[in-house]
């Protein structure tokens, strides 16, 4: 540091205690950035990078923003995953001596933001820690915007990463111990903000939210979180809410993997919402029912009970078709109660966001009533009491204007009759006003001057203008000259400049008074932070059950029916995103399977529907689980715990492994975690591979899921061969997809039929893409060459199969093979009679 000046050393100290962070470093009426963080800064914000003299020979290199258009700058940075102390001087500049006295008043992080500009409404904003165990994984969650605060615990990595994926997880706080590998397949997998905070325990004031828990491990993962916070936010936060322990075990478990596969809130294709379940549900009203949405497509429930009891509400308000659609009005007139209560907590609400949460609350009433005529308890009880929302709502009714500004230090917040003391000010400055208005024609009169006006600006206060013509006419003596215009005076007399301290002292008081009476009311709501939680959750719960009303009602789903065997029935089932989005109708097709089927082939060529046919079950299996009906005409289910799915060919670009590779993650996750009330999807399993490599792997993969697993599987193969399984596996059936050829063309009929295909249409679907006639007829040629060949092939497969049940008893097929060309290449042919070599050839096709 040696020569630095004395700010920039300053600097220095501040920065080295904050090194994770860009340092926006309060200079006046400027943020200024200087060495690696003004490079990286103008760059990232396109700023103008400059230099500024730092006491060394070399110039520092700096660039700034105005403080007043900071927000911008700050939350272009956090969007990036980047971090943003802001570094305040805290003391007047005129008093101090040397160099004013700095300090980092807020770390501003992804995961810790407030500001609503900067956070995206129908999301949460989760900050998160993990911590390593022996052999488990303990998540702890907290959203600041809203105060929710849980923890879970997770057996393996791997399970870590499936539950984080998909979340709104922007940063995740670890001890600096945690592996660095898994580091990195966070922050692969995720795209997060990595944070680092080694002290674990809890702060004090962060007690009572923990003390429920008896367990010193989850107490822990709190620890990190509320330490990291305290530090970064400098400040106690009072919403935030008891945490609650979250078994996922009591949820269905979805990998990484199927939640990605099923596009369930993210296409595989730009990550957007866009065709995705998430968007055909979505018929919310609120901010907090769509991020509650989310979280009941993240958390499919298990118990039947709780199921169903969702299926009842959504039933009994697709009955109420009326209510239903005053519900929904009067659901959009609340406003984000829970970001309002943290907005509350955290100490930035201003007037607006009270008259916001006034007009919620007196939403509140209107819901109760309607929700009472339903003849239904599941649809009452959705609201508890709503006498103790009267009270708050009462005291913002009687205290803050309907259009407050957005200011809360400028006045006209505060209505009258809310305080005698702001009432009497205000009358003093009415009055003053009112006489003011008076003089005019007062002095009128006294001078004769019948042009003299009375006005007021913001240099000179009050004044009386004269035109020049009428000077002579004035009373000098009263009459003190301020300003001089081209043809005019202005004046004072000293009535009217003591009317106008008055005045202006009433409106200096007043608009204190109103500031101070602001905050007594802000802090008085803190009381009802909890009362405003739980608001939040029953409005927010409403709201997703009438969106699955209305998407049900408009979509002609129907009421699932769970059974618990292991059997399943859809009448016409369809696939809830294709449907809406095909231009042509989309073909409806049926499953079923009984208690003793476990797997279905599924056989057809490319194109014919087989992947949307397995997507469209596995939406199904999670609408129904999440309480919604489903896009059938009818639908008997079992509940599934676990869906695991192996469906198109996504590269696994984020870790650099090959499709096959990805391909045989994904089967050997299934494969070990399957249960037999599990569903599996897989989709063409070893077509990454050689042929035969890959019809082995498949069979030996279908073999191990009938015999071991016992789940049901969907697998749909292009492997013809492998339909001969079910001679031999009992609970397997073949199905395949229904294809017309007319005229050497090929229809999709898109149906789904018993037994197995019989062709291969492949290159019929060459010809549909255009492909050039020259190849189309090549590759026609071809394939008729190998359809010569395939009874070779059906025999692999037949040996295949008999060897695992039966002892060999004669040589492998592929000896024979061998033989039998060898006795072949031994024939001499040119001594044989065309019937001899009939004969010959007869005999040596018998062998094989
Ligand atoms: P596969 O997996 O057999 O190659 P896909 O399931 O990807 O075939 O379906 C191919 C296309 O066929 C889809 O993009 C969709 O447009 C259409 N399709 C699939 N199933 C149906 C259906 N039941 N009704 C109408 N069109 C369908």
């Amino acid at each position: 540091m040696g020569n630095h000046t004395p700010m920039i050393k300053q600097y220095l100290k501040i920065k080295s205690e904050n090194e994770d962070a860009f340092l926006f470093f309060r200079l006046g009426d400027f943020y200024e950035l200087f060495f690696d963080d003004a490079l990286k800064a103008a760059k990232e914000l396109e700023i103008t990078l400059t230099q500024r003299d730092g006491g060394k020979e070399e110039k520092i290199p700096m660039c700034g923003v105005p403080y007043h258009s900071a927000e911008n700058y700050i939350s272009m940075l956090i969007n990036k995953g980047y971090k943003v102390a802001i570094c305040e001087q805290v003391e007047d500049p005129q008093t101090s001596k040397g160099v004013v006295k700095r300090e980092v008043v807020q770390v501003v992080t992804p995961g810790t933001i407030m500001e609503d500009n900067m956070l995206a409404e129908d999301e949460n904003n989760f900050i998160t820690s993990i911590t390593e165990h022996e052999d488990s994984y303990i998540i702890s969650y907290t959203d600041l915007s809203t105060g929710e605060c849980f923890v879970s615990k997770i057996s393996t990595f791997k399970d870590v990463l499936s539950e984080l994926y998909n979340r709104p997880v922007k940063e995740i706080v670890l001890s600096s111990e945690f592996p660095e590998e898994h580091k990195q397949s966070l922050q692969a997998y995720l795209n997060v903000t990595i944070s680092s905070q080694d002290d674990s325990h809890i702060p004090e004031d962060f007690y009572y939210l923990v003390n429920q828990l008896n367990d010193p491990m989850l107490t822990e993962a709190f620890g990190r979180l509320f330490q990291y916070i305290y530090h970064s936010q400098k400040r106690f936060l009072t919403h935030l809410q008891q945490v609650e322990y979250v078994p996922v075990e009591q949820f269905m478990k979805l990998d990484l993997y199927s939640k990605r596969n099923l596009e369930l809130m993210e296409s595989i294709r730009d990550k957007s919402q866009k065709g995705t379940l998430l968007s055909v549900l979505d018929q919310t009203s609120t901010a907090m029912g769509a991020r509650r949405l989310k979280k009941w497509l993240d958390r499919p429930l298990l118990s039947k009970d709780a199921i169903e009891r969702r299926h009842e509400q959504v039933q009994t308000l697709i009955d109420y078709f009326f209510e239903r659609g005053e519900l929904k009005e009067h659901l959009k007139n609340v406003y984000d109660l829970e970001r309002l209560a943290g907005r509350v907590s955290y100490g930035n609400v201003n007037a607006r966001d009270l008259i916001q949460l006034k007009k919620s609350l007196s939403a509140v009433p209107h819901l109760k009533d309607i929700l009472n005529q339903f003849d239904s308890e599941l649809i009452t009880q959705l609201l508890g009491d709503i006498n103790v929302y009267r009270d708050m709502h009462d005291v913002l009714e009687k205290s803050i204007h309907d259009e407050p500004p957005i200011s809360i230090t400028e006045g006209d917040i505060i209505k009258d009759g809310y305080d005698g003391k702001l009432d009497e000010y205000r009358e003093a400055s009415r009055n003053g006003k009112a006489w003011v208005a008076q003089l005019e024609a007062t002095e009128r009169e006294k001078t004769g001057i019948r042009s003299l006006k009375v006005g007021f600006n913001k240099v000179f206060g009050y004044y009386i203008e004269v035109t020049k013509a009428n000077l002579s006419q004035i009373d000098t003596e009263r009459y003190e000259r301020k300003q001089t215009l081209a043809n005019a005076e202005r004046f004072i007399t000293p009535e009217l400049k003591e009317k106008e301290r008055l005045i202006l002292e009433a409106k200096d008081k007043s608009v204190a008074l109103e500031y101070e009476l602001f905050v007594e009311i802000r802090e008085q709501m803190k009381q009802y932070i909890p009362l405003l939680q739980k608001l939040a959750e029953q409005i927010s719960e409403i709201d997703v059950l009438v969106s699955f009303a209305n998407v049900s009602e408009q979509f002609n789903y129907v009421k699932p029916s769970l059974n618990e065997e292991h059997s399943l029935s859809i009448q016409e089932g369809r696939h809830p995103v294709v449907e809406q989005v095909m231009q042509e109708e989309f073909v409806p097709n049926s499953f079923e399977m009984s208690d003793e089927t476990s797997i279905l082939l599924i056989t057809g060529p490319n194109m014919a529907g087989k992947s949307t046919y397995m997507r469209q079950l596995g939406l199904m299996a999670i609408m129904a689980q999440i309480g919604c009906f489903v896009p059938a005409t009818s639908a008997q289910l079992p509940v599934f715990d676990q869906i695991f799915t192996r469906i198109g060919a996504a590269d696994d670009l984020v870790s650099g492994q090959s499709t096959f590779m990805v391909e045989m993650l994904e089967a050997q996750h299934a494969v070990s975690h399957a249960t037999e009330d599990s569903l599996i999807l897989f989709d063409e399993i070893g077509r990454g591979t050689s042929t035969y490599d890959g019809m082995a792997l498949a069979q030996s993969i279908v073999e191990h899921l009938h015999d071991q697993v016992g789940a049901k599987t969907l697998f749909a193969t292009h492997y013809h061969e492998l339909t001969s399984l079910d001679d031999t596996l009992e609970n397997l059936e073949n199905v395949h997809v229904e294809v017309d050829e007319q005229a050497g063309e090929v229809v999709f009929l898109h149906t789904i039929k018993p037994g197995k295909a019989d062709k291969s249409y492949g290159v019929h679907v060459a010809k549909l893409a255009d492909l050039p006639d020259e190849i189309i007829d090549r590759a026609n040629y071809l394939l008729q060459t190998f359809e010569s060949t395939q009874s070779i092939k059906d025999e692999f497969v037949k040996e295949q199969q008999l060897t695992l049940f039966e002892e060999q008893t004669e040589a492998p097929p592929a000896t024979r093979e061998v033989e039998v060309a060898k006795e072949l290449r031994d024939t001499n042919l040119m001594n044989l009679t065309p019937m001899d070599a009939m004969n010959k050839l007869y005999e040596l096709q018998k062998k094989l």
